[in-house]
């Protein structure tokens, strides 16, 4: 198989380097530190996502009455895959191209598109959102957190948790419980997080600060048109969202940039000598390749108009090994480098170590590979 790039994706490519060179500040690996959350990074995200936007890279792959360009799947792939290379610049505004504004594109009405697209396409706005709940995460069918009718307003009470920017966030993409059947009860409200009610407790994390939360919701009242599709219609909707947060995330990138950088230090110092470190970093490449070919896949499928199904879970996969395996490469040949000697891998392994659970869990990629790709039998019950 072999693949090759046209020249307007060539070019679109070099485009995007020569911006992150330009501006990207110098210090900017050790800066991204700070974590991908962080009050510090999100402010620079605004400044950075805005920049983007003035040269029309924000959300190129949107259609241009929106605000994008129109270009098509391919080249939203090679824009995430530079943007993670360089440690993603644009911080929780990677949600709001990704999936956010698709899906209110896909989903909104007339209003909402109208309130929440402008700012996203210009690189103003931050969302978080509100889907786990303790004890609802894997199983997010079982979340509790409830949305009653009061006239023409929802009254929301319950809590969130593991709620990524919320500290910062404008509007919460939150899922709320509205009847008792586990799939069909549940509905998508857009909240703005200044809403009375809603009470946010950050949650001490290793990526760095401000990056997780526990968010509370007492008596909120947010008026009926805050909701998003239907009553009921929450299911359906954030499958197709979290097809496109899945693919929008390759982490592959970033992975086998660092991979490329532990073993240019280790040669630099004559370490990659050893043939068992050879054949390790020549595990962890061809791991990262096939996380990308997966992902090229999928990418395929898109670009062709095809609806993307389950299968993206297969990509989501194969990223989280070959960022494991990075990781672990890195902290067995490199262990100084956790200790702020490369900020770059370093960042990669912040990154990397929540992989596998920010997301969706990878076991449960596992099960919808087994139950709606290989439509394996369930054991019964
Ligand atoms: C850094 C970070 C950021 C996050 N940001 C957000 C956010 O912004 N918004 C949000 O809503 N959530 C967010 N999350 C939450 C994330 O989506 C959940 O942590 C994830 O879905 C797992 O749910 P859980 O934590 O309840 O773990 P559990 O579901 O309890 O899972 C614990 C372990 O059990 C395994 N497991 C559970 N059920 C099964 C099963 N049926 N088969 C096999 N194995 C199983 C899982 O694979 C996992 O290893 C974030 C999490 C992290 C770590």
């Amino acid at each position: 198989m072999q693949f090759t790039w046209t020249k307007d994706e060539e070019a679109f490519r070099e485009r995007l380097k020569a911006f992150l060179a330009d501006t990207l500040p110098e210090d900017w690996e050790r800066f991204s530190q700070h974590g991908p959350a962080s009050p510090s990074l999100t402010r620079y995200a605004e400044s950075f996502c805005a920049a983007l936007a003035r040269e029309d890279l924000l959300t190129p792959h949107w259609d241009k009455d929106i605000g994008g360009q129109g270009l098509g799947p391919w080249f939203q792939t090679i824009l995430a895959e530079e943007m993670w290379i360089a440690g993603e610049p644009r911080g929780g505004q990677y949600m709001n191209v990704n999936w956010i504004g698709p899906t209110l594109i896909t989903y909104g009405t007339e209003q909402q598109q109208q309130r929440y697209l402008p700012p996203i396409s210009e690189g103003k706005a931050l969302w978080c959102q509100g889907f786990s709940e303790p004890g609802s995460g894997s199983d997010l069918a079982s979340l509790r957190t409830r949305a009653e009718l009061d006239g023409n307003e929802y009254v929301v009470n319950g809590q969130k948790i593991w709620t990524s920017y919320a500290g910062l966030a404008d509007t919460c993409f939150l899922l709320c419980r509205t009847s008792d059947d586990r799939k069909r009860g549940i509905t998508i409200l857009l909240v703005p997080m200044d809403t009375p009610g809603i009470t946010v407790r950050q949650i001490p994390s290793l990526i760095g600060e401000g990056d997780i939360h526990e968010v509370f919701f007492d008596d909120m009242r947010v008026p009926a048109t805050a909701r998003l599709g239907e009553e009921g219609q929450a299911w359906e909707i954030i499958a197709y969202s979290l097809r496109n947060e899945r693919l929008g995330i390759p982490r592959y990138s970033l992975a086998r940039a660092a991979l490329d950088r532990a073993v240019s230090i280790l040669q630099h110092r004559g370490d990659f000598t050893r043939e068992a470190v050879r054949i390790e970093a020549a595990e962890a490449a061809a791991l990262t390749e096939a996380a990308r070919m997966a992902s090229y896949a999928i990418v395929t499928r898109r670009a062709e108009g095809q609806v993307i199904g389950q299968e993206s879970s297969s990509a989501r996969f194969a990223t989280v090994m070959c960022e494991r395996r990075v990781a672990e490469f890195i902290v067995e040949h490199l262990p100084e480098a956790l200790a702020d000697d490369h900020p770059y891998l370093k960042m990669h392994h912040q990154r990397g170590i929540v992989a596998g659970i920010a997301a969706g869990a990878a076991e449960i990629q596992l099960n919808i590979i087994a139950s709606d790709v290989l439509e394996l039998p369930r054991e019964p019950r």
